[in-house]
């Protein structure tokens, strides 16, 4: 068995974390916030006082941070994880982050010849927890193969979308056209209410004709007809519109660096920034229904 060192221990990383003690490998866990740490040390994780502490005899490390300058200060800052690890270990970012940032940490642990990936999940705190995530991997064809037998505990597919910051690419551009695909479906109801057609037909219809996607047919934005939709939990996320919000950015900003035109993703990130900003950014991102439904 392996000793993995943990860093950031949130909503996503301790269902990861979890799942990689129940494989029977040492965790060695670090997050700024203390009482992160502390509810998995009942499950077996050893605390470290650092990031650095964390990573000292790792085999393997894994972050799931919230953003890009979160990654870089981890990695890159003199007590941080290249500084400290050992040359074999294998280096897994699995937060969602811009691609520069993927490729420039990534470009920093091979200077040092020391392998790494980016590895962005799709699947939520659920996905988790149950250790069933879809992992898109950036990264060399070595460092692929040296993160999947820890991958392959916390997820349930594991993609080699190609070499550094594929994963987050993959990631940002998948995470485009589900925001589209949501506000898409919730259109579709909000305008079958005005026409008088009942909610449940529409699903009925469309779950088998060419509006078919899964925004409506896992995670359909009206309660009734998929029972595990937020959308029968009053919203509750799931997947936070503020974390939407975040990929469309993303996905905006690359778009605009790279000469891509993505008008829709443009209009989705309008919609879902007005959307947080009226007081729902930690609701889940398909609640959208309830803004567009005021018009
Ligand atoms: P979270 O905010 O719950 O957890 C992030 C953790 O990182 C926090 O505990 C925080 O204290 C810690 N942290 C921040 N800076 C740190 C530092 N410098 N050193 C150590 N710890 C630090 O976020 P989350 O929901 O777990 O999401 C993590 C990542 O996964 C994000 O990039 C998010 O976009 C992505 N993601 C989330 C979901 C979801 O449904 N929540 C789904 C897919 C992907």
């Amino acid at each position: 068995m392996a000793t993995i060192a943990f860093i950031g221990l949130g909503n996503m990383g301790s269902g990861m974390a979890r799942n990689l003690l129940k494989a029977g490998h040492q965790v060695n866990a670090f997050d700024l916030n203390a009482q992160a740490v502390a509810a998995l040390e009942v499950d077996g994780v050893v605390a470290a006082e650092s990031a650095a502490h964390a990573v000292k005899g790792a085999d393997a490390v894994v972050t799931m941070l919230p953003a890009g300058q979160h990654v870089k200060t981890v990695y890159l800052e003199p007590d941080g994880v290249l500084a400290h690890c050992r040359p074999e270990a294998i280096l897994m970012d699995c937060s969602t982050i811009d691609v520069d940032s993927a490729r420039e940490v990534i470009a920093a642990a091979a200077q040092k010849n020391i392998l790494m990936v980016d590895a962005p999940v799709s699947g939520g705190v659920a996905a988790a927890a149950a250790g069933s995530l879809t992992f898109m991997v950036g990264g060399t064809a070595e460092a692929f193969d040296a993160a999947r037998p820890y991958l392959d505990v916390m997820g349930a597919n594991i993609i080699h979308a190609g070499d550094a910051g594929a994963g987050q690419a993959a990631k940002i551009c998948n995470n485009m056209m589900l925001a589209i695909q949501m506000i898409s479906v919730a259109e579709g109801f909000v305008l079958a209410e005005k026409l008088g057609l009942d909610a449940q037909k529409l699903f009925d219809i469309s779950s088998k004709a060419s509006g078919q996607c899964w925004s409506l047919t896992s995670y359909c934005p009206v309660p009734g007809p998929v029972p595990t939709s937020p959308a029968n939990n009053d919203y509750k996320p799931g997947f936070a519109a503020a974390m939407m919000l975040k990929d469309l950015r993303l996905s905006q900003s690359a778009a605009k660096n790279s000469g891509a035109q993505t008008p829709l993703g443009a209009l989705a990130e309008q919609l879902y920034s007005q959307y947080t900003e009226a007081g729902n950014a930690n609701t889940d991102f398909s609640g959208i229904i309830n803004m567009l439904r005021k018009g």
